[in-house]
């Protein structure tokens, strides 16, 4: 059977349910439980395909092509969690599903109604991911209680208990127990009216995790619990990480929470080991080398466009012992200001995929002075397309070159739509999406990195490169070191002749792990601490 957890948020947003949720998930699956990690999400969007980052953040991608909430990045990064199409829904795919079904007759000329109609579609999405291979379902519930929104999401996992049994599901709370500095004290009232509201719609929490500048106290926990009618021990404090995300699962163990889970539900669970993910963290505590990598997008001072690119980064840091410090560089102050003026400071430059015309001439300058400088360089996606306008315009010496998506009527297409995307014009869903296979040159730099010649990368982008330019481009020094599709489509383009400069058409960011960095990734911070190590060196031999 089943077991059934359920994540819901008080308070304020953003209190990071994501990360609590694949928290618990991880610390589930280390004590050798099947986990599965799904996000409902109260938005009317069908999927965050087409949201702006600025509203959104990054759309994160999974091996089936599935856009999803970013949260499932968190997912993915803590736990092995399969996750599909079926670990994401949002109002709008649960009422777009209801009204097909009610378009196709299958009501029965019935009232369709919030209760009990979307509820049970609510329900089924659920239940879809209960099966024989799943010992437990962590089920996130996007929004803040209180929410109109969330309402119907609120009510379906309420009636759920009632359907599998109270004893099979676990309601965690995340709330906020704010630090009053006027009153030099903790407030618990935020978090005792959050939970009446959840209660008023018939859910009694079995947890409450308490999201925290300082510790709770002992009395502040035991107020907490009478008030919100749960056992002291389930009043769980989850204080701010300073140093790393990655803390979080730590500081739940010590708070007892794996354990109060497992007796709860009733669980056979092994002990838990965290080794290698202690190791982990010793390593990112303690780095013994150093390097700098400016990463150049449009969005730069909006953290989450760019969340997988940060992590993974980091995770490299990780893989190499080394501090690595981010540089979030706007394209667009590049245009303005000239790329020395802003990058000469860095030992690596990457610039990561996105749509739209604004700033691409700043991150084409960004690339030109990475190749010509010799600074390791890593293109993603669009900075891979850039990578390839920068190539043709200063290289092959075609003037103007462009991607058609920025200029339909240039004369060098070397980016442009294949004949299957030329025909689409509807928004959602309709880019080349989710993992495909590849295969890489073996004398390329990116199979050095990879150790093998057969890769499975995540794809979202509708412009590819224009396979008419290859010869031109190969003549004059660019390698094509991966190609897919009976080598129609270029993969991945290298200069052979550069210390590190690798462009690939996919997006690397959404395979890294702390415990694991991605290959290309770790391929990239290595030759960044090498030229951070060389331009020490130089410094002290001039300063000698
Ligand atoms: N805009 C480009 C395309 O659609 C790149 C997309 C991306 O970087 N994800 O092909």
């Amino acid at each position: 059977m089943t077991k059934h957890i359920f994540v819901t948020g008080g308070v304020v947003s953003s209190l990071g349910k994501g990360l609590t949720s694949a928290s618990v998930g991880m610390l589930l699956e280390r004590r050798g439980l099947r986990v599965k990690l799904q996000k409902l999400d109260p938005y009317i969007n069908v999927d965050p395909g087409t949201m702006s980052p600025y509203q959104h953040g990054e759309v994160y991608v999974l091996d089936d092509g599935s856009e999803t909430d970013l949260d499932l990045g968190h997912y993915e990064r803590f736990t092995h969690s399969p996750l599909s199409r079926a670990s994401n829904y949002t109002t709008g795919q649960i009422y777009l599903s209801v009204i097909e079904k009610e378009r196709r007759g299958e009501f029965l000329g019935k009232t369709v109604q919030v209760i009990p109609h979307i509820t049970n579609e609510i329900k089924g999405v659920i239940q879809k991911l209960a099966d024989d291979e799943t010992d437990v379902v962590i089920t996130e519930i996007g929004g803040t209680v209180g929410d109109i929104e969330s309402q119907p999401f609120l009510e379906a996992i309420r009636q759920f208990a009632l359907d599998v049994g109270k004893e099979n599901c676990l309601y965690i709370h995340l709330t906020l127990i704010p630090y009053l500095r006027a009153a030099g004290e903790l407030k618990t009232k935020p978090t005792q009216h959050s939970v009446g509201q959840l209660r008023q719609i018939g859910i009694q929490p079995d947890l409450l995790i308490c999201r925290t500048e300082r510790a709770v106290s002992l009395d502040d926990r035991k107020k907490i619990a009478l008030f919100c009618n749960v056992p002291l021990e389930a009043v769980v404090e989850e204080r701010d990480k300073e140093f790393s995300v990655y803390e979080v699962p730590l500081s739940l163990v010590e708070h007892g929470l794996d354990e109060f889970i497992v007796k709860r539900l009733q669980l056979r669970a092994n002990a838990l080991n965290l080794d290698d993910w202690r190791d982990m963290l010793h390593r990112m505590r303690n780095p013994k080398h150093e390097a700098s990598v400016a990463v150049v997008g449009k969005y730069a001072e909006h953290f989450d466009a760019y969340k997988s690119i940060y992590e993974s980064l980091d995770h490299a840091g990780i893989h190499h012992s080394t501090q690595v410090r981010i540089g979030k560089i706007r394209s667009e102050e590049i245009e303005r200001e000239g790329a020395e003026r802003l990058l000469s400071g860095f030992d690596g430059v990457l610039v990561p995929g996105g749509f739209g015309e604004r700033g691409i001439e700043g991150k084409i300058e960004a690339i030109r002075y990475a190749r010509e400088r010799g600074i390791p360089f890593l293109g993603i996606c669009l900075g891979m397309q850039c990578a390839v306008i920068e190539f043709a315009r200063h290289v092959v010496g075609m003037a103007g070159a462009h991607s058609t998506e920025f200029d339909k009527n240039t004369k060098h297409p070397v980016i442009c739509l294949l004949d299957a995307q030329r025909n689409v014009t509807e928004k959602g869903g309709t880019m080349r999406l989710g993992a495909q296979v590849a295969e890489l040159a073996p004398d390329s730099h990116a199979a050095q990195c990879y150790r093998r010649t057969t890769i499975f990368e995540r794809h979202r982008h509708r412009y590819e490169f224009n396979a008419t330019y290859r010869q031109q481009f190969v003549a004059k020094g660019l390698r094509i070191a991966a190609t897919s599709d009976c080598d129609k489509l270029v993969e991945i383009v290298e200069l052979p002749e550069h210390p590190w400069f690798v462009a690939v058409q996919f997006h690397p960011e959404f395979k890294s792990k702390p415990t694991a960095a991605h290959p290309l990734f770790a391929g990239f911070v290595g030759a960044a601490i090498e030229r951070h190590r060389n331009r020490s060196e130089r410094l002290k031999e001039e300063t000698a």
